[in-house]
């Protein structure tokens, strides 16, 4: 499941800890070293994996887990402490603190190479599963579970700071003709390529395009006012205008037509009307002649 490389970092202010234990890991692994607990929170997030120990001079181990895991870049990473306290409560807190497991000393190189092991697989499930969960398995971009939740906190965020929002659905025209008549795998192709071009019209902060279904694709836009919002409407149709796919359709074959709502989200509206609304958009736009 892990072919890439994994980095394992070793905290520990011993040389003599540290290289026990990049001998334990031996040839498996990439291998950081932070001799200090601030240099261990400078490496941290290019880590799979942290061997930490618990007491150092400039702060206290414990202390290291626990500011990974409240970090946005960090707090996926394991955490597994070496160290030389072998108490039960040593453990305990070593556990509350947010550790996946706990390596007494002295070490036993079979041990912490199993374990070390044994943890990444566990992160690389996870994180698979995390990816299956929020992205679209066809074109690899966001997918509408993806959406929901991104939209439901931009909702909660703007209304927060009475900023103007924009929601717009792109549907591609007359696609079931697409598929009967280039078949189903070119049909695919098609979706990745207009997935693709859709992908780069996202470019700040903020701004996501998912695949809602099918052939229908639903962007998120914060900040983004009604002026703005039909020029990036313009820059979405001429974006799938321009998309080829190879032996199938040339430039201007494809068009998409597009519903979309901008407003101020507070507690008179509601995200759900809000999404009604833009699609009510798109089936007047498909019955206003499409593209
Ligand atoms: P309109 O212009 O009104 O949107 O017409 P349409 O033909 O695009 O819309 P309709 O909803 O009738 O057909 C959508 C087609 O999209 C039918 C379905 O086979 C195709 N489709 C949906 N998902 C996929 C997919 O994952 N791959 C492929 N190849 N086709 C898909
Ligand atoms: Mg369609
Ligand atoms: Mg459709």
């Amino acid at each position: 499941m892990n072919l890439k490389p994994t980095r394992v970092l070793i905290v520990d202010d011993r040389p003599a800890n540290v290289r026990a234990l990049a001998e334990a890991l031996g040839s498996d692994h990439e291998v950081l070293v932070a001799p200090s607990a601030s240099r261990a929170l400078e490496l941290a997030p290019s880590a799979d994996l942290v061997l930490l120990d618990i007491r150092m001079p400039d702060m206290d181990g414990l202390e290291v887990c626990r500011r990974l895991k409240a970090g946005e870049a960090t707090r996926a990473i394991p955490v597994i402490f070496v160290t030389g306290l072998e108490q039960t409560e040593d453990e305990t807190q070593g556990f509350e603190a947010g550790a996946v497991d706990y390596i007494v000393k002295p070490i036993n190189p079979a041990i912490v190479r199993a374990r070390v092991r044994t943890h990444l697989e566990l992160k690389a499930a996870r994180d698979l599963l995390e990816r299956m969960a929020t992205q679209d398995a066809l074109t690899g971009i966001a997918n509408r579970r993806r959406f929901d939740e991104a939209a439901g906190e931009e909702w909660r965020r703007s209304m927060r700071f009475s900023q103007v929002l924009t929601l717009a659905f792109a549907d591609i025209d007359h696609f079931k003709a697409f598929n009967d008549r280039h078949g189903h795998g070119g049909g695919d192709a098609c979706l990745r390529l207009v997935a693709e071009a859709l992908q780069r019209l996202c470019r700040r902060p903020g701004e996501l395009v998912a695949r809602y279904g099918g052939e229908e694709f639903v962007f998120l836009l914060p900040d983004v006012d009604p002026e703005s919002a039909r020029r990036f409407v313009a820059r979405v149709l001429a974006a799938v205008q321009s998309v080829e796919v190879e032996g199938l359709a040339g430039p201007g074959a494809l068009s998409v037509s597009v519903g979309a709502v901008t407003l101020i989200p507070s507690p008179l509206n509601s995200l759900e009307e809000a999404v009604r609304n833009a699609d009510q958009g798109l089936y007047k736009a498909k019955q206003n002649g499409r593209g």
